[in-house]
């Protein structure tokens, strides 16, 4: 039972074109479409193809072949963030005149040194945290290193959520969740060798393509409060999140798309049929043991 107002949904499945679809995809697509549908709202597809050395062209079309063949179809054109570039340097620039954000001049090996060198290293959800050398520099050496040196940016995460009062959000599952993006410490929101990150490209184009409802994993889950935080920064729209179970493997492992067994384009191949594979995701609980790998 759910205590939701009926409403349009514009919905959005968000792959990188870094390998195949798999069955855990698929599942993610259906929810994101079936959820727009229910709700006589939209379904839309982007792109997230901002890291550039591991996209690869010939999956943008294996994932829309892959699409069609499950049923679903997308409202307009797919955005690309690789296209997007200065929308996301125009929300650098607004969090930059804000002075929430630093350059960041550390390579990994550095921090991975400092790090290793210190004797408590706080832990973030995707590992340490940064140890936050570069927000101590002066003004002036940043100035003189800024014109030489390659830099990202970093949020200056206690600053940022000392301006952004408490933001909050209501997730399908899990119910109201108070963000308490500190976690994650000064993430990266522009990288050295493209202008934006995972966290700023997502909350820009969700508002972008007004997404009403964030359809993904639970693997994402604790990225929300970045970008719950961002959202409030940057005066955008907030939607209701649907963070969802991840498909596991009979041995109860996470999917990847390294293990193209159960890429959706080798059970096609294999004469596995589209009706059989939605049948299975749209189970509840969805259920993929009928498409072990034979080997
Ligand atoms: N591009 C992300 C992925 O492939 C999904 C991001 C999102 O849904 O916010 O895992």
């Amino acid at each position: 039972m759910t205590d939701e107002p009926a409403r349009s949904m514009i919905t959005r499945f968000a792959p990188s074109p870094t390998g195949l679809l798999h069955l855990g995809h698929g599942y993610s697509a259906l929810r994101a479409h079936d959820l727009a549908c229910a709700t006589d709202g939209r379904f839309l597809l982007r792109f997230e193809d901002i890291d550039t050395g591991r996209v690869r062209a010939e999956f943008y079309d294996a994932i829309e072949k892959d699409l069609h063949w499950l049923g679903i179809e997308w409202a307009a054109e797919p955005m690309r963030q690789s296209d997007r570039f200065d929308a996301y340097r125009d929300a650098l620039e607004t969090l930059k005149a804000r002075g929430l954000v630093y350059p960041c001049f550390c390579t990994r090996k550095e921090i991975a040194a400092e790090i290793a060198a210190s004797a408590s290293a706080p832990q973030g959800p995707d590992g340490p945290l940064y140890p936050g050398t570069c927000r101590a520099l002066s003004d002036a050496e940043r100035e003189e290193r800024l014109v030489s040196e390659p830099h990202a940016w970093r949020i200056d995460m206690a600053k940022a959520v000392s301006v952004a009062g408490e933001p909050h959000w209501r997730d399908a599952g899990e119910g109201e969740q108070v963000a308490t993006p500190e976690i994650h410490g000064d993430v990266v929101l522009a990288r050295k060798d493209v202008p934006t990150s995972y966290h700023l490209a997502v909350v820009v184009d969700d508002a972008a393509q007004g997404i009403t409802d964030v359809v993904r994993g639970m693997d994402l889950f604790a990225a929300t409060h970045v970008h719950r935080l961002l959202q409030q920064l940057l005066d955008l729209p907030v939607p209701r999140y649907h963070h969802h179970r991840l498909i596991t493997d009979g041995a109860g492992k996470r999917l990847a798309k390294r293990d193209n067994a159960r890429s959706l384009a080798a059970l096609r191949n294999a004469g596995v049929s589209a009706s059989a594979i939605c049948a299975a995701l749209r189970s509840d609980p969805p259920d993929i043991s009928g498409f072990e790998p034979s080997d």
